[in-house]
């Protein structure tokens, strides 16, 4: 499975700018499971963490294979503070506190404090303390299942990120309430990974990490990276590109986890917290580009859940960010700050600009 995904993601990047097919001059791979090829023209990185696979592609090739797989281990560090099933992590062990005011990381505070935020900005559509309704979905371990609706009811309750109290000396959840980050924890980690590679010398480069993409620098002189978004229905294909550079791109689709019920429906990992059910709300895809990956992943998952118009209003009020969203009817609405830079594949497709008032 792992080098079926590998696969993909490597003819994703390949159209992300690497046209030239290059032999590994050199390969390494060590305990950590970091592997770092390096050809003549570029400098590859990969590693499977966080349930993905992530591959970094790097065009400055004068740097030293060691200090990119320290750079790499970032991701390792990141997944063991945000991991909600591994008993290792710094996560679990706030879930399991019953409640009881818990010491927590700069990392893990900073997302909880963001997140309480954009769920208050986003009227409760994203939330990360959905995890209860998450993990009744199976979604959590892969054992998927319909869950009555008495014990949707019965979990409801718990699921307000109001129960997440943050004060000086750490966080308590209340209400029995247990935290998801899986909704930002990719996209903050794409933050963390950049901006060591920035550290160590990196000027251009293409991380992939699972649905996410970041670019650093600019393909070359003129133009700025190729950047494919999947076509929902289709998935195999892409459905156009971007075109753009230093930029975060992060996809939330109902076809990136998913189950067929016994009832022969659809599920998918979107969960409306407000329902409990997976969010059904006209959107098959919404892909958001920013600077910041924490806020792109959070805000993909949010305008996912909210749906067509308020995702249309809450662009129209907010700064910072642009985005595509995938009707299920097919359509594509673009925002107006990346139009201009996007190619749609079919030329029957409509495409509707999204501007500001
Ligand atoms: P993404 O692919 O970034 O949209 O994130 C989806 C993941 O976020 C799911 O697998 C859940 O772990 C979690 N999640 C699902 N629904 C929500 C929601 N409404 N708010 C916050 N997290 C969610
Ligand atoms: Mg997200």
């Amino acid at each position: 499975m792992k080098r079926i995904i590998s696969l993909l993601i490597c003819s994703a990047l390949l159209f992300c700018g690497c046209q030239k097919e290059n032999k590994p001059d050199s390969q390494t791979e060590q305990e950590d499971g970091i592997t770092i090829l390096q050809t003549g023209e570029q400098i590859i990185a990969q590693m499977f963490a966080m349930d993905t696979f992530i591959q970094v592609t790097i065009y400055d090739t004068d740097l030293s294979g060691e200090k990119i797989r320290e750079a790499m281990q970032s991701v390792r560090t990141m997944e063991s503070i945000f991991s909600a099933t591994d008993p290792e992590s710094e996560l679990y062990s706030l879930n399991t506190s019953g409640g009881k005011t818990t010491a927590v990381s700069a990392d893990l505070r900073k997302l909880l404090t963001f997140s309480t935020e954009i769920s208050q900005e986003t009227a409760g559509c994203f939330d990360v303390t959905a995890y209860p309704l998450i993990r009744a979905w199976g979604f959590t371990l892969d054992t998927y299942r319909i869950p009555s609706e008495e014990e949707l009811g019965e979990l409801l309750p718990s699921v307000d990120y109001r129960n997440i109290e943050l004060s000086e000396e750490g966080v308590c959840l209340l209400n029995g309430a247990k935290v998801d980050l899986g909704a930002l924890a990719k996209g903050y980690t794409g933050d963390i990974l950049a901006e060591q590679l920035k550290n160590i010398g990196v000027t251009r480069a293409v991380i992939s990490l699972g649905g996410n993409i970041v670019v650093i620098g600019q393909k070359n002189d003129l133009t700025g990276w190729k950047i494919g978004v999947r076509d929902p229905i289709v998935t195999s294909q892409n459905i156009g590109y971007l075109e753009a550079g230093d930029c975060h791109v992060i996809t939330s689709g109902g076809y990136e986890r998913y189950f067929e019920g016994e009832d022969g429906r659809i599920y998918w990992h979107i969960i409306d917290p407000k329902t409990g059910y997976p969010a059904e709300n006209g959107l098959i895809s919404v892909t958001v580009v920013g600077e910041s990956g924490m806020i792109c992943d959070a805000l993909s998952t949010a305008l996912f859940v909210m749906g067509e118009e308020n995702a249309i209003t809450y662009y129209q009020e907010h700064e910072g960010f642009e985005m595509i969203l995938v009707t299920e009817e097919g359509a594509l609405l673009i925002s107006q700050g990346i139009a201009d830079h996007f190619t749609v594949y079919e030329p029957d497709r409509e495409v509707i600009t999204v501007c500001k008032p």
